[in-house]
């Protein structure tokens, strides 16, 4: 947008212009909004980007939480079972010692006569038939014979002195209980576990062997009682060996212990969980283990790990999908709102340049009906407008006011000598040279009409107009523009100027008449020359 919209460098802005912006304002303020809007859609992109992302995270955290609780949880219910399991293992264990202890006790006391171990024959079925747990009862002298024995069908001749606890018996003087791995029963075909212990003569020599069997069938059943689920598994361990375990499979019994890492952190402390693939099966499984307070034993109660978090999975799974298509539905509508946002700015933007297109356009359109289509100067409806919104800031100021008319000498001689055009290019060079004259920016040179010329010089007074008329007056004459039909030979122009302080209740018009008289005066004086009126 131009400043003014004069038509020559010599005039003063119109006072539409007066405190309007520049274009310079415009645009930068235009270009400070676009940052802006660059930087509001900069910033809802990083929220969309940060509010999915922490939706994201917080799912994850959440989940891992989840299985956290859920794995803490699983160790409780197992160790818990674990411990169950213990006691009651504990507790039919120390039944049989008990029994065992009594009848070595009883056998020691007293010699091992027929009468003596016919009398304890009922005694031995008693226990059997009481107590679930306890399969058999046997009584084997020195070299391992049955002397007496729960099983009312075995036969009389029998001989047990291969068996590992025999064995053990017999060359280990130890008093004390010993558990062995689990057997078939000879008498019954059924598996069980030995619980034995040595006799002494009273020289303290082998004398035979008291033993108990528990009931490997009995001992599945109480372990059957407890839930643990499909892939779970109850297993008794003495330190070196599996001694039963649930599910039952034959080829497990004779298992014996690796060194594993798995074992180690069982034997490592009294209870305790771990996680580990199971190398009786290869399921991966939450274990919970315990140790008996008072034998060489400890049970271990695991839950399969892909069963015991299943629930946790299919709920992770289900709350992830959810998350996952909030953040979907979030970073849609988000990229929508950019979208939209980014098709308002680019409106918004070719918005702006057809305004500012428009406003050029318009000040064009404006500037050329304020000017002189022949000399370029500004036209007669400029000029009225100008006179009067100076004649009113010089009364309010008090300040002179000078109206110069010009008017080329002669010149319908000069239009009949030469033709028209040539007139019409006199008249442009005359209006050329009537602009140099006129220096200040406020002062105004329009064409009155014909060849009638008008300056308007505010803050000027008579002597100061006089001056640049006689300027305006030199600088047509200067031109040398030849005029044959005049006595000068060339192209001049006679001058009339008027300037006052405009009074109240005075019109522009009186200053414009005023300045016409004292061109008629100068045409009158001779032409080529400058009148001031009054
Ligand atoms: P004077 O010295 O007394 O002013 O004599 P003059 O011939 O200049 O005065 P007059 O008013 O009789 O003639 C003015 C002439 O100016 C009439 C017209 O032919 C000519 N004229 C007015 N406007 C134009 C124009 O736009 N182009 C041309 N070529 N001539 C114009
Ligand atoms: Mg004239
Ligand atoms: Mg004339």
């Amino acid at each position: 947008m131009k400043t003014a919209s004069s038509p020559t460098p010599t005039e003063t802005a119109p006072a539409t212009s007066i405190g309007q912006w520049s274009a310079d304002d415009a645009s930068s303020l235009a270009r400070k909004t676009d940052v802006q809007k660059s930087r509001v859609i900069f910033g809802t992109t990083l929220f969309v980007v940060f509010v999915c992302a922490a939706l994201l995270v917080m799912n994850a955290w959440l989940v891992v939480r989840a299985r956290t609780a859920e794995n803490e949880q699983i160790a409780r219910a197992n160790t818990n079972l674990a411990r169950a399991v213990s006691q009651q293992i504990e507790s039919t264990v120390a039944l049989a010692e008990h029994i065992s202890s009594g009848l070595v006790f009883e056998l020691e006391r007293s010699d091992i006569t027929p009468d003596t171990l016919q009398r304890l024959q009922p005694v031995l079925v008693n226990h059997t038939s009481e107590v679930q747990a306890i399969r058999g009862l046997f009584i084997y002298d020195e070299q391992g014979r049955w002397l007496v024995h729960s099983e009312a069908s075995a036969a009389g001749s029998r001989n047990n002195s291969d068996r590992e606890y025999f064995i053990h018996h017999r060359i280990n003087p130890s008093a004390r209980t010993l558990i062995s791995g689990p057997i078939v029963s000879r008498s019954s075909g059924e598996w069980v576990i030995p619980v034995s212990r040595r006799i002494n003569d009273p020289n303290g020599n082998f004398a035979g062997v008291v033993l108990v069997t528990l009931s490997v069938k009995h001992l599945l059943a109480v372990l059957d009682r407890f839930q643990i689920g499909e892939q779970g598994a109850i297993a008794l361990f003495r330190t070196d060996q599996l001694l039963v375990r649930r599910p039952f499979r034959e080829a497990d019994m004779s298992r014996r212990n690796t060194d594993s890492p798995l074992q180690q952190r069982f034997q490592a402390s009294r209870s305790g969980t771990v996680e580990g693939r199971s190398a009786i099966d290869g399921v991966t499984r939450i274990i919970s283990f315990e140790h008996l307070l008072d034998y060489p034993l400890f049970v271990t109660v695991a839950a399969g790990k892909d069963e015991a978090l299943r629930e946790w999975k299919s709920a992770s799974i289900y709350q992830t999908t959810w998350v996952v298509l909030l953040c979907l539905i979030i970073g849609v509508s988000g990229r929508y709102l950019i979208r939209s946002m980014r098709r308002r700015l680019v409106a918004e933007l070719h918005l702006r340049s057809a305004r500012d297109a428009l406003t050029e356009a318009n000040e064009r359109l404006e500037h050329l009906a304020q000017e002189d289509g022949l000399t370029g100067l500004a036209n007669r409806r400029y000029f009225d407008a100008r006179l009067v919104l100076n004649f009113q800031q010089a009364l309010e100021s008090q300040m002179a006011l000078a109206v110069v008319m010009v008017d080329v000498d002669e010149f319908k001689k000069y239009n009949d000598l030469y033709g028209h055009l040539e007139g019409d290019e006199c008249l442009r060079r005359a209006a050329q040279a009537l602009r140099s004259a006129v220096w200040r920016s406020g002062d105004l040179v329009a064409r009155y009409g014909g060849e009638e010329m008008v300056l308007l010089l505010p803050a000027t007074d008579a002597d100061g107009a006089l001056e640049v008329a006689q300027r305006a007056r030199l600088a047509v004459a200067d031109l040398q523009i030849p005029h044959a039909a005049t006595g000068r030979g060339i192209v001049s122009v006679s001058l009339g100027v008027a300037a006052w302080v405009p009074q109240p209740g005075s019109t522009p018009f009186e200053l414009l008449k005023a300045a016409d008289e004292a061109l008629y005066l100068a045409k009158e004086g001779g032409r080529n020359t400058v009148k001031v009126h009054g």
